[in-house]
């Protein structure tokens, strides 16, 4: 088998996987933070992480794949004042912080399971790791490149980047960020603007706090992650996930962190990152009404698509894309996903009624494997994957009217590859069929009835008559097929 490559963000380069230890992947991705309902561009970036962590899997490696769950410390911007975003939405609604971590991780496990997204190895929260990340902020003292002001401890980055380098992710220097860095006219206790918080002395009133050595607080937000990614995955792990829009200041952050405990020695082997997605051609923003959240596009309750679409239509959408291609959702992309999503469920359905021959015509199913295969090793690449998929459907289709023909043994490979691919790797289930509305009856018993009406014809030898009826039905979108079983129809 051809070796996997993989982009990695650091270097901006595909390279040829290789893990740290054989056989084993260890996988970091930044999770949620859970004060609200899970956003359609998170579901998009741990779907890209299912697709990776499904095909590592195949692959032999045994994985362990950690996930965190922010529910402390993320804050609302960077300002000295900014709020918890969990504290905040706590008071708002009159509710307990941990209310809302608890809703809001139900909400986010129950649509990434509707996506069928597989749950990580491990789900390490935040709060639940505060001693580990106490212990990292000592280290971090310890070694010279973090300072306690006032019960708060920030991390020292010029001190940092004149032993090591910060910014080498997000290609930033140190100068361009100075200069970019709103100076807070002296409000806060920070050395230099774009010094981050490692410990935040907690005020009187807010509620989410634990003892450290310099004050009751809580953790900034970097830290988590370097905490858990090195209790759980090591000093040096193979991959650190998450969306495009972590790599500054977060994961620059994580890296600073961790290699200031490591005398510089890279923690991470492979970065990498899925891109945005955007609706209607803009970015997604809550506050000028360019936003839906999954549940709004399954249910149909929005007021920017006409109908509604299946998780499963969704998933394969988002598939359709390289995750690290900017990807705009819309109705009518999303009414494109769902004909296409149609097709593939339609022609696996049909593989059952299929019947083999002595030879195989037109379809080099070992090459096809193989093409699938080179798909996936090009750092995943879901669209070409999908689009070697529907090389096979329009086989099959032509198997079904009899213009191919297979043998036993191919077809006994296509068929298994096919759902493969299908279910495990993509992660997709065939659609059921709706219950039969009244309607529906109703147009199934009339094209019955139209059917015999052909065979009749066809029985008297009127053939210029069933060509008719097969051709003006076809016209609408009625597909006769003959066989031995009789005649069937397909509505396109
Ligand atoms: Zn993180």
């Amino acid at each position: 088998m051809q070796n996997l490559k993989v982009y990695n963000s650091l270097s901006g380069k595909k390279e040829v996987f290789k893990s740290i230890e054989k056989k084993f992947v260890g996988i970091y991705v930044c999770g949620p933070t859970v004060y609200n309902k899970v956003h359609l561009g998170n579901c998009r970036t741990f779907i890209s992480f299912d697709l990776i962590y499904r095909y590592f899997k195949h692959l032999g490696y045994k994985v362990r794949y950690v996930r965190n769950i922010t529910d402390v410390g993320h804050l609302e911007d960077d300002s000295e004042n900014a709020e918890d975003r969990i504290i905040k939405k706590a008071r708002t609604e009159k509710i307990e912080p941990m209310e809302v971590v608890q809703l809001y991780t139900v909400d986010f496990h129950k649509t990434l399971s509707l996506f069928n997204i597989l749950p990580p190895s491990i789900e390490p929260s935040a709060t639940g790791h505060i001693i580990e990340q106490i212990e990292i902020v000592k280290s971090i003292i310890k070694k010279g490149y973090a300072y306690e002001i006032n019960g708060s401890v920030y991390f020292d980055v010029s001190k940092f980047d004149n032993s090591y380098k910060y910014g080498k992710l997000s290609k930033r220097n140190i100068e361009d960020l100075i200069s970019n860095t709103r100076n807070l006219d002296g409000q806060s206790d920070k050395k230099n603007p774009h010094d981050f918080a490692l410990w935040k002395k907690a005020e009187p009133q807010h509620i989410m706090r634990w003892k450290s050595p310099w004050s009751d607080g809580f953790p900034g937000w970097h830290l988590e992650c370097t905490a858990m990614s090195r209790k759980y995955l090591g000093e040096k792990f193979d991959i650190h996930g998450g969306g495009l829009d972590l790599k500054f200041p977060h994961h620059e952050c994580e890296i600073a962190q961790s290699e200031a405990i490591n005398d510089g020695k890279e923690c991470v082997r492979y970065w990498m990152h899925s891109n945005m997605l955007t609706l209607n051609g803009k970015k997604m923003s809550k506050s000028t009404g360019n936003s839906i959240l999954p549940e709004e596009i399954f249910n149909g309750k929005n007021s920017l698509f006409k109908k509604e679409f299946s998780p499963e239509v969704v998933r394969f959408f988002m598939l359709q894309a390289h995750y690290r291609s900017i990807l705009d959702i819309s109705e009518d992309a999303l009414l494109a996903s769902e004909k296409g999503y149609k097709k593939l469920c339609d022609a696996i359905s049909q593989l059952s009624e299929i019947e083999t021959n002595k030879e195989t015509t037109g379809f080099d199913v070992t090459k096809w494997i193989s093409n699938c295969y080179g798909a996936l090793n090009d750092d995943f690449n879901s669209p070409i994957l999908i689009a070697k998929i529907f090389d096979a459907v329009k086989y099959i289709n032509s198997l079904n009217t009899g213009i191919e023909s297979i043998n036993k043994n191919d077809f006994k490979l296509l068929e298994e590859k096919i759902k493969f691919f299908f279910h495990e790797i993509l992660g997709l289930n065939l659609i059921k069929s709706k219950s039969k509305t009244k309607e529906n009856n109703y147009i199934e018993e009339l094209i019955n009835l139209i059917i015999d009406i052909r065979n009749k014809a066809r029985f008297d030898n009127d053939f210029e008559t069933s060509d008719k009826i097969r051709d003006s039905l076809l016209k609408l979108g009625v597909k006769l097929k003959d066989s031995k079983k009789g005649t069937e129809f397909k509505i396109d």
